[in-house]
């Protein structure tokens, strides 16, 4: 495919949806030079200052000025190359060394040709989009979500036959090499692969889109998980996303076979080889046609379901079959940094231009994907199900099934084996992947080979649902030994000796016993068990993480009084590895989040390969400086310093000194203020003695207060709603929210206006560093980077924290916040340096409490003039 010869230069105009700001038109630029150059760029720009939109409309100029270019230059090039092959003829007339002559018209030829065959290609592709534009003028995706219809009537299954839970012979999901060379031959458009964290970030970015100039022309296409998009009921009621995958797949492999045929041969009825129906969604020209609607109409997720729903296509199949025709693909994380996901979902990152927004955890996000934890009782229940399944199905393994299924029972009892060591004074251990498999004796198994086996033979489904059959059928077996146990001599007598002592009871308690003995024949009736969770894919992704390069990662051992806790643990040190591809293959990769400093960590990890590639930009919040106040803390308002390290946070004149800081503070700060503290323990702790002193008592006479619970889900709901209630509720001056740092509330939510006046850290989170994982990561990072890098990166996990706590407040151009650091140890320099901009350049230390609050009360009665 012909590449560009020019380069484009940057534009000032981004058909941005309205006047932008100077630092979202400094964004737009950077990213347009960013990408044209082929760099990596760091974009830090605060929330509030429209980064997604900035983000998109950077990335679909650029993407249009390409496309225009490539195609004007490609033409001027044709006639280029046509004149001087013209003009080489012409002299190759006349000329003596017309053999030279020719030759050079030859060469000239062939790469006219080239060009002409690329033109052809795209006027091809253009055609192509053309035409599915026309089809579609007609129907219109929100049409067809309003015009919803009920779901198409699905077959239920009553099992699965015994025949589908033998092992197959190996299969291939490889595309067909016939598509492969089809594919060779098409052109293929700069994609943008956007990525964020969740679904309802997406979201938001496929509304920002619409909101552009170029949402009429832009192919933008919504991908996620099957769990998200499946519309089949049959299926989405499995809820698990891995079974949800594994019935899916069922369905597509299911086949028809004649079971009878008319007096001429013709087939007359069909049955199914397998219970599972084939999806009634699947139907190709549905899916088809979903697929051209979300092309040429922005659609999220919902839209999707909605579309598919009332046009009875698969929304899943329908949105990954766009994806190769689509110009902005978005997606979350997972699907694009794991790189089986990658690929399993046809994301060709050749030359494309990947966005991962909200990436200021992106290092930990990469080790969480590739990390993999089992523990003893896992691998316990694996072995007995992999047994149990190899008992019963035995004879219908081929060798080969046989062998490989007696190596993963194997490596799974050497595995329990190393987890239950005869000595048990050791509490976690920490091996190299090659140890692990050397200490267990199996180092000589092929890994690879087996996890090949167990993907084609879809061997972790098979096991569960042969074991899930076997946890059903418990009941009815244990009935039948009870009933055999009551046949016979013996369980006559003894059936007529408890008939004989009933007789002799009165009436009453008789038709006790007999309800009583009814309601235990109830609960032993065979029900239908709820899908168990299987424990053969946790198995195989730790397998899967042993064939990770031995230098890249370790596994702990940890072991714990009761047994069945103890377990092992791969822990991805390096993930750069993994990342190495997007650097190589894309032709630009924008990392962007609200707070990305410090980024030092970053660079080193992530581009050590390339940091001549790497362009940081750090933004300034769209607010004015004195939109924010921020302090840091050091002294209460009797003057006791704050310093809430490990050693130093139980004291408790020091946390009755917080509870009169924050006393003073509310008493100054209108509406809502968010208190972070470092855990829940500690969060407890210090409630707990403020309570008790009746300070919580003396806040609550100003505020409302609250506290974040520590289970997740629906009662974080409740008590946001419950403070967003109380805030406006004018019989108080608003409400305190207790919050712990790293917790629900600390990132993604939004404390906009009054909801977050004041935000307060108290101390700073740095994690346990005992653990041996941060350990370990920080020897890791010693020792391969610099000296120095465990501490700084020990650091960093603390200041990220920070920073996403301050993140919360002050959303929008017009909102305003004070921030207090409580702890001496925020005044210095390296801990400055590693805070937001928009934090550090007005930060300051006064020397006394009394000073704090005056500057506070002063900035809030200025506020409420304006
Ligand atoms: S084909 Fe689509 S709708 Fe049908 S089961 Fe699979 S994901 Fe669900």
């Amino acid at each position: 495919m012909y590449s560009r010869r020019t380069s484009l230069k940057t534009p000032t105009d981004f058909r941005f949806p309205f006047e932008p700001y100077g630092i979202q038109q400094n964004l737009m630029e950077s990213l347009y030079e960013v990408i044209e150059n082929g760099h990596i760029g760091i974009f830090e720009s605060p929330t509030g200052t429209g980064k997604s939109l900035t983000l998109t409309c950077g990335a679909l100029k650029w993407l249009e000025d390409h496309n225009n270019l490539l195609k004007s230059e490609l033409n001027q090039r044709i006639n280029e190359v046509s004149k001087e092959i013209e003009e080489l003829e012409l002299e190759a007339s006349g000329c003596q060394d017309w053999i030279q002559a020719q030759f050079g018209s030859i060469q000239k030829k062939d790469e006219v040709n080239a060009l002409k065959k690329s033109k052809n290609l795209l006027e091809e592709y253009e055609e192509k989009i053309k035409e599915l534009r026309e089809r579609r003028t007609r129907v219109k995706l929100k049409d067809l979500a309003k015009g919803r219809k009920q779901g198409a009537t699905v077959v239920e299954e009553e099992g699965v036959p015994d025949e589908d839970l033998a092992l197959g012979d190996y299969e291939t999901d490889k595309p067909e090499q016939d598509d492969l060379e089809n594919e060779k031959d098409q052109y293929k458009d700069v994609k943008i692969y956007f990525c964020s964290r969740t679904h309802s970030q997406l979201a938001q970015i496929a509304r920002e889109i619409k909101r552009t100039d170029y949402a009429k022309d832009t192919r933008c296409i919504s991908l996620a998980s099957r769990q998200n998009l499946c519309i089949n009921p049959s299926v989405t009621k499995l809820q698990s996303s891995a079974l949800i995958n594994e019935r899916c797949l069922d369905m597509q492999k299911s086949q028809s076979r004649t079971t009878s045929s008319d007096t001429d041969g013709r087939p007359q009825k069909k049955s199914r080889t397998s219970q599972q129906a084939r999806c009634p969604y699947k139907a190709q020209l549905a899916v088809e046609e979903l697929r051209d609607a979300s092309l040429v109409e922005i659609a999220d997720i919902e839209d999707l379901v909605s579309a598919g729903e009332a046009l009875k296509a698969c929304p899943y199949y329908s949105s990954r079959s766009a994806v190769k025709d689509a110009q902005i693909v978005l997606l979350p994380y997972q699907m694009l940094l794991h790189r089986k996901t990658r690929i399993q979902t046809g994301i060709e990152l050749e030359n494309s231009v990947v966005i991962i927004d909200e990436a200021h955890n992106l290092l930990d996000t990469m080790s969480d994907i590739y990390s993999s934890q089992i523990s003893l009782a896992q691998l316990q229940l694996a072995q007995q199900q992999l047994v149990g399944y190899k008992t019963k199905y035995c004879s219908r393994f081929n060798a080969t099934n046989l062998l490989k299924i007696n190596q993963l029972i194997f490596i799974t009892k050497r595995l329990i084996k190393l987890l239950t060591p005869s000595d048990t004074t050791c509490s976690s251990r920490m091996l190299r992947t090659h140890e692990l498999m050397s200490e267990g004796e199996f180092f000589n198994i092929d890994l690879f080979q087996i996890l090949e086996f167990a993907e084609q033979t879809r061997l972790a489904q098979k096991v569960q649902g042969h074991a899930q059959r076997e946890e059903q059928r418990k009941p009815i077996i244990e009935k039948e030994n009870e009933l055999s146990s009551q046949k016979g001599l013996t369980g006559l007598l003894r059936r007529l000796e408890e008939e004989q002592l009933q007789k002799k009871l009165p009436k009453s308690k008789r038709q006790e016993i007999q309800a009583e003995s009814d309601a235990k024949e109830e609960e032993k009736k065979p029900v239908r068990t709820e899908a168990i969770p299987s424990v053969i894919r946790p198995l195989l992704a730790f397998l899967e993480c042993l064939t990770e390069c031995s230098d890249d990662g370790q596994v702990l051992m940890h072991f714990d009084s009761d047994p069945k806790k103890s377990g092992m643990k791969f822990l991805l040190l390096n993930p750069s590895g993994h990342f190495n591809e997007l650097v190589r293959k894309c032709r630009a990769v924008i990392i962007a989040g609200g707070t990305m400093r410090p980024t030092g960590e970053l660079v080193d990890q992530l581009f050590r390969s390339c940091p001549e590639r790497v362009k940081e930009y750090f933004y300034d919040h769209v607010v004015p400086a004195e939109a924010v106040l921020p302090f840091t803390v050091c002294r209460g308002p009797t003057g006791k310093k704050f310093n809430f390290s490990f050693t130093n946070r139980n004291n408790t004149e020091m946390i009755l000194e917080l509870g009169m800081t924050l006393q003073n503070i509310c008493n100054v700060v209108p509406a809502g203020v968010i208190c972070f503290f470092s855990s829940y323990d500690y969060l407890e702790q210090v409630y707990k003695l403020l309570v008790e002193k009746q300070v919580i008592a003396n806040i609550e006479k100003k505020k409302y207060v609250f506290r974040e619970p520590r289970a997740a889900g629906q009662q974080v709901e409740r008590i946001l709603g419950e403070y967003a209630v109380a805030i406006a509720d004018t019989r108080r001056q608003g409400a305190i929210l207790f919050s712990v740092v790293g917790g629900k509330l600390s990132e993604g939510l939004n404390f906009a206006d009054d909801l977050g006046r004041c935000v307060v850290v108290v101390g700073m989170p740095y994690p346990n560093k005992n653990t041996p994982e941060l350990q370990e990561k920080m020897r890791y990072l010693e020792n391969t980077l610099m000296s120095g890098a465990g501490a700084e990166y020990y650091d960093n996990l603390c200041m990220k924290a920070v920073n996403q706590c301050i993140g919360r407040s002050v959303r929008h151009i017009n909102d305003y916040a004070t921030v207090l650091l409580v702890d001496e140890r925020y005044n210095s320099d390296r801990v400055r340096n590693k805070l937001p901009q928009w934090i550090s350049r007005n930060l300051k230390t006064p020397p006394m409490f009394g000073m704090i609050q005056g500057a506070v009360a002063k900035f809030f009665r200025d506020r409420r003039k304006t």
